[in-house]
């Protein structure tokens, strides 16, 4: 497993890599992460991976410090699973003065545009940048950021970016919950708690399918109950899958998109409700 450091680095070992899949990431590996790698593994020559915690996507008051940091054990689960070549720059080189931002419009504005402005932005600058350094053929994202799915999707058609972008499901804990780097912040007993996000979407989405009962009424007594279990909630909505619009009537293929905050960790997670 080649190591590169700098972008010149990763060019010159770009050439052996053949048909190559991209898993942008930013460290502290879970069975989630493992899951697109190998993915990668199935679908192409190579795979490479990207491990940068981006400056550009965290807010001042976000937690970018205390993002957990393991390199380390993130090489050798990445070898564990067949990974070729990982891209780690050191985030100076890559980001400091910068001046260009790359912008999308539409679905970056909804739901985590309006409640981490400056978010997307930061991601589809960098993703920009990695997908230029490391000239994937296939690049793997996961569904657990269902809207960051929806942005790059829009940004790659927006550029004529000649990548192919595949969506993978989301790895759960057993109890439901999604696995995050964010839930390492949480003591067992509310790590145990957490599920309750996943149970409130779950059972929403129930709702849709099996009762007669309007979205809305659905979705405010899903915020209801989130906010009974000591979830703050910042959004719970029903989408559009593609567009992320707020659909008030029953759609074929909507999705479930909820972000709140359990003990001070912000949590996103998302289902989609097929009819
Ligand atoms: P991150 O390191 O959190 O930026 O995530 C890197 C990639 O892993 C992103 O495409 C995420 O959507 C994906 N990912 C994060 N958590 C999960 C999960 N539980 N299951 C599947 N993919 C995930």
């Amino acid at each position: 497993m080649k190591i590169c450091r700098t972008v010149e680095e990763f060019r010159r070992a770009r050439p052996e890599l053949g048909k190559l899949a991209l898993v942008p990431t930013m460290g502290a590996f879970h069975e989630g992460h493992l899951s697109l790698m190998k993915k990668g593994k199935e679908v192409a020559d190579s795979v490479a991976i990207s491990i940068f915690v981006n400056p550009l996507q965290f807010a001042p008051t976000d937690d970018l410090a205390n993002y957990p940091r393991q390199e380390e054990e993130d090489f050798a689960m990445a070898e564990s699973v067949g990974v070729d070549a990982i891209f780690a720059p050191e985030t100076a080189s890559f980001t400091q003065g910068i001046k260009t931002t790359v912008s999308v419009g539409g679905v970056s504005r909804l739901w985590e545009g309006e409640h981490r402005p400056g978010h997307f932005d930061g991601v589809a600058t960098i993703v920009s940048k990695l997908f230029l350094v490391t000239q994937p053929d296939i690049a793997i994202f996961g569904q657990k950021d269902f809207q960051q799915c929806a942005v790059i999707a829009q940004m790659v058609e927006d550029l004529n970016f000649p990548i192919q972008l595949q969506f993978e499901p989301t790895m759960r804990e057993e109890s439901g919950l999604a696995m995050s780097s964010r839930n390492e912040y949480f003591t067992p007993d509310q790590k145990a708690k957490a599920c309750h996000l996943h149970d409130t979407l779950m059972s929403a989405s129930t709702q849709i399918k099996e009762s007669d009962q309007s979205i809305s009424d659905i979705l405010l007594s899903s915020q209801r109950s989130l906010t009974d279990h000591n979830f703050a909630p910042e959004y719970f909505a029903y989408v559009d899958p593609v567009t992320l619009e707020p659909k008030e009537h029953r759609i074929s293929n909507g999705r479930l998109i909820v972000a709140a905050r359990f003990h001070g960790v912000r949590l996103i997670d998302n289902i989609g409700v097929f009819l």
